[in-house]
């Protein structure tokens, strides 16, 4: 639609003011109805104008809420695909970034934790309480480390525990607190006295390779699942420093 067909009315009452005032001798009459018709025109432009803008109003208000409805979608589609729908912790992929970017940046101690025969845990009680022993234990993992790390999960029931610029020795200390916490108190959700997991801890320095590091706290975990299962081992070369560690430190101390 083109300015002349929308503003019509407006330009006809305008072009016969004009003639009026152009013309030689118009007559009182002829003012009068140029005036009463651009009064009438002028008015129903207000009217239609504050019809818009009213409008426009209302629309910028639906755009803002539509915006903000967006925005919360996107958090939470981002949210989900960064955590684990079951126990609430980051998933796999969202931990394996944060251990990378960590990498980057400083040293970095890793624990896994694997559940000591979860399998019979389903096969005896089903699945659902699987799931609630899942859902319990990274409760009590996460009162355990107290906000120290980051909780992932890496799969069915194995976790990891990001801890940035803790040494080995530290690590191995809070892995001992929280096997002890998972292996102290009954679970609620689960009849039987105790459920206990496995431990593998590593130490890596800044710019190392994170699937090395994961590599041997995985190493370390094998070797605490073949161990007997509920303990804390570490990957091994560091560990035997560490332990070398403590005694020149215990020699010294004599
Ligand atoms: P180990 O002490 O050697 O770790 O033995 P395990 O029985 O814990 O390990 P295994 O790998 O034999 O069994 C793990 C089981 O975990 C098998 C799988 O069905 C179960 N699982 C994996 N994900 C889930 C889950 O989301 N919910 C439940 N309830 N079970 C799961
Ligand atoms: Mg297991
Ligand atoms: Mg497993």
């Amino acid at each position: 639609m083109s300015d002349n067909d929308l503003f019509e009315a407006e330009t006809l009452a305008l072009n016969s003011a004009y003639d009026v005032i152009s013309k030689d001798g118009a007559s009182s009459d002829e003012y009068k109805f140029a005036l009463d018709n651009l009064a009438k025109n002028y008015h129903r432009l207000m009217r239609e104008t504050r019809r818009l803008i009213a409008r426009s109003d209302r629309k910028e208000l639906e755009l803002n809420t539509l915006n903000l409805k967006l925005q919360t979608l996107t958090s939470e589609l981002d949210y989900k695909a960064r955590h684990d729908n079951l126990t609430g912790v980051l998933n796999r992929g969202a931990i394996f970034d944060c251990a990378e970017h960590h990498l980057k940046n400083h040293p970095l101690s890793l624990i896994v934790l694997d559940i000591d025969f979860f399998k019979r845990i389903n096969d005896d009680f089903g699945h659902p309480t699987g799931d609630a022993v899942l859902r319990e234990l990274v409760k009590k993992l996460a009162s355990a480390i107290n906000g120290v790390g980051e909780i992932g999960r890496v799969g069915g029931e194995e976790f990891t525990v990001l801890l940035p610029n803790i040494n080995l020795d530290k690590a191995i200390e809070i892995a001992e607190h929280v096997r002890l916490v998972i292996a102290g108190d009954a679970f609620s959700c689960f009849p039987r006295p105790h459920v206990t997991a496995s431990f593998g801890v590593s130490w890596s320095d800044t710019n190392c390779d994170f699937e090395e590091a994961y590599g041997r706290a995985d190493a370390a975990l094998y070797s605490a699942k073949h161990s007997g299962r509920n303990r804390v081992e570490a990957d091994g070369i560091l560990n035997q420093i560490t332990l070398v560690k403590h005694k020149e430190i215990s020699s010294e101390a004599r």
